[in-house]
């Protein structure tokens, strides 16, 4: 039990695999993150996460470091980050996000922001981790107040799908300040459908920026 209670305060065990790690390692050992199920999202620009996007012309790029399993490592990784608060790994994350960036010049980093509920519960946005880390690599200025999240996923689920398709288009705040001439990076943590960070960007779109990228850490296949 005091093991336990040891290594729950200081994780010495990979996150993926369980082997003990080195003073070097974080959260992951070595062959564990040289096997992370990488996405080729980056060297690719017409890649399938890009294709979600391509209804807006202002989205210049969109690209995941890895692939999203159920039970695979981006799902273990994100639940440290998410349901143990473990914001470094969010941060790492972020820095090992950037450094397969292409581009390297943005005017802000947003990331794509939770339901003030879900904030409260959780404490912290795993997003905003993520991107702190991402932020510091591009030495781009982070902003999490520009945009808010007023409709929840949870009020969602109780409507029709009608009811939510009408919805969708309030998912997001509107912007209220000028955003023209710059460019901007949207974080999240993972991309499934890309509906809502499709949402996000139509507002970045009514706020008048020049381009928009999109990374995440993970997305399904
Ligand atoms: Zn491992």
């Amino acid at each position: 039990m005091f093991r336990d209670f040891i290594s729950l305060i200081f994780p010495q065990n990979c996150i993926n695999c369980q082997q003990s790690l080195n003073s070097e390692e974080k959260f992951l050992c070595i062959s564990c993150k040289i096997d992370l199920p990488f996405t080729n999202d980056f060297q690719n620009k017409e890649n399938d996460l890009f294709k979600k996007f391509s209804f807006e012309s202002k989205i210049k790029s969109a690209g995941a470091y890895m692939y999203f399993y159920h039970g695979g490592v981006a799902q273990k990784l994100l639940y440290h980050l998410k349901y143990h608060g473990k914001k470094e790994i969010g941060f790492i994350l972020g820095k090992w996000l950037a450094l397969r960036l292409s581009q390297n010049r943005y005017d802000l980093v947003i990331p794509v922001p939770l339901h003030k509920s879900k904030l409260r519960k959780r404490t912290f946005n795993q997003s905003a981790e993520i991107a702190l880390g991402v932020a510091e690599h591009v030495n781009a200025e982070i902003n999490t107040e520009l945009i808010e999240r007023i409709i929840s996923t949870k009020s969602q689920t109780r409507k029709s799908k009608v009811e939510r398709w009408a919805n969708m288009q309030n998912v997001y705040s509107k912007i209220g300040v000028d955003l023209s001439g710059k460019s901007i990076l949207v974080v999240d943590d993972v991309i499934t459908t890309g509906a809502t960070v499709g949402m996000l960007c139509e507002r970045l779109v009514e706020a008048n920026v020049e381009s928009i990228h999109i990374a995440a850490v993970a997305r399904g296949k």
